[in-house]
């Protein structure tokens, strides 16, 4: 269970454990402390003229921030590159938060579900949306009470149309958090990704020019607005700009959600929000990306977790999601749990990902290992498969074989040499 704490409006500190969130239990901002605090003025700022579109923009230019939900691209210019398009248009918040080890959106949404939506509006506003739809993981049954009732809160205070948001619930396939399955499933139909191009930004839901975000995304909407995009843009570490929230686990002493600068290594992570390692464990590899981030060995926590840095060393940060292993885990059964996870959420639509991670799963599960199937079958997935999951499957794997290679051997999965 993962302890997240989170200061209140009143400044009280609490603590809540996540494994057993409740909607009744919770302490989530109601629009009337909301507004209290200032919130929604955005918005209105927005909605009546004071703020325009290229000044929203060159602020959020200034500010640095980019997509957090994996994909890292400058929030402006996709607000620019969907009003560009001939309207009707819409917006959809991607809420399907189903990257293993990530829960950042999960905690922002169960304490402040208004900033998000005012992050949301404003989004909406910006490419002159028809109508707002969240499409809501539906392992998030409480999170759908709180929204239900912060949307209410909206309509009754006359802040929204009714109706203009739509709330839908996933059915729990992995796929579905990528963004054009998001859309396949939105629009009823099974969760299958599209190609590209057209990109959603030109033709997404029902056919339509489609803004799509992310929860945490559009969370720092509002907040950057209040606290200036100086303010964000000055924090960040080793030349990197903003704030990303880690969302930590695995065998450290304090693991849950960890608001940090953007670029802090891992062995910083460590020292300075996470209490260390667990008692009894020492520094193994981490995920510095969730399932599909690759894994990256103890030698490497002296990098910057951030999205460019990642990629030179053959990783990606997507969500932040941070899995720190340890000298007590077994390389072998990551490699298989994570592999498994794939063959299970393959939408099985391409023969690389569909029948490629089943074979991979298989290959790794030899008492030994043979290198040269894996790295061919690795390079015809990453290759040849239409959407990121059959394209990052093989990270895992790939990620083993290059910096791991001592464990590997003294396990006797590889041969010496
Ligand atoms: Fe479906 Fe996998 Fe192909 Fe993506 S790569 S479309 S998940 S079969």
């Amino acid at each position: 269970h993962l302890h997240v704490r989170y200061a209140t409006a009143e400044g009280v500190e609490a603590v809540v454990d996540t494994g057993h969130f409740h909607p009744e239990a919770i302490l989530w901002q109601r629009l009337a402390d909301y507004r209290a605090a200032g919130g929604y003025r955005l918005l209105a700022a927005c909605q009546a003229g004071e703020v325009d579109f290229a000044a929203l923009c060159e602020a959020f230019e200034h500010a640095g921030l980019r997509g957090l939900g994996g994909a890292g691209f400058p929030i402006f210019r996709k607000w620019q590159a969907v009003r560009a398009e001939p309207g009707p248009r819409y917006a959809v918040i991607n809420a399907d938060e189903g990257e293993p080890g990530t829960f950042k959106d999960r905690h922002y949404l169960e304490h402040e579900p208004h900033r998000f939506l005012e992050g949301a509006l404003v989004g909406a506003w910006a490419v002159e949306a028809e109508a707002l739809y969240i499409y809501l993981r539906d392992e998030y049954p409480g999170l759908h009470r709180v929204l239900t009732e912060a949307i209410a809160e909206l309509e009754a205070g006359g802040l929204v149309l009714p109706d203009y948001i739509v709330l839908r619930r996933g059915a729990g396939a992995y796929i579905c958090g990528e963004e054009s399955a998001l859309i396949e499933s939105l629009e009823g139909k099974p969760g299958k990704p599209r190609h590209r191009p057209p990109f959603v930004a030109q033709r997404g839901l029902f056919g339509r020019p489609t803004l799509v975000n992310n929860v945490e995304t559009v969370y720092w909407v509002p907040r950057i607005w209040e606290q200036g995009a100086d303010w964000f843009a000055a924090q960040g570490r080793h030349g990197r700009q903003g704030l990303r929230s880690f969302s930590v686990s695995g065998r450290v002493a304090r693991p849950g959600v960890h608001l940090a600068p953007a670029g802090i290594t891992l062995a910083e992570l460590l020292e300075e929000y996470c209490g260390g390692m667990a008692e009894g464990h020492r520094l193994a590899g981490y995920l510095p990306g969730g399932a599909s981030g690759g894994i990256l060995p103890a030698s490497k926590a002296d990098i910057p977790l951030d999205f460019d840095t990642l990629q030179e060393h053959g990783c990606f940060i997507g969500s932040a999601a941070i899995i720190v292993l340890s000298d007590q885990d077994d390389l072998k059964a990551v490699a298989t749990n994570l592999l498994g996870f794939f063959a299970d959420e393959s939408c099985g639509q391409c023969t690389p990902c569909r029948v490629g991670t089943e074979k991979m799963l298989t290959l790794l599960e030899r008492d030994e290992w043979d290198v040269e199937q894996l790295e061919r079958l690795a390079r015809v997935m990453a290759d040849a498969s239409i959407c990121g999951l059959g394209q990052a499957a093989h990270n895992p794997v790939t990620s083993l074989l290059r910096d791991f290679c001592g464990e590997l051997e003294a396990r006797q999965l590889i041969a010496k040499g």
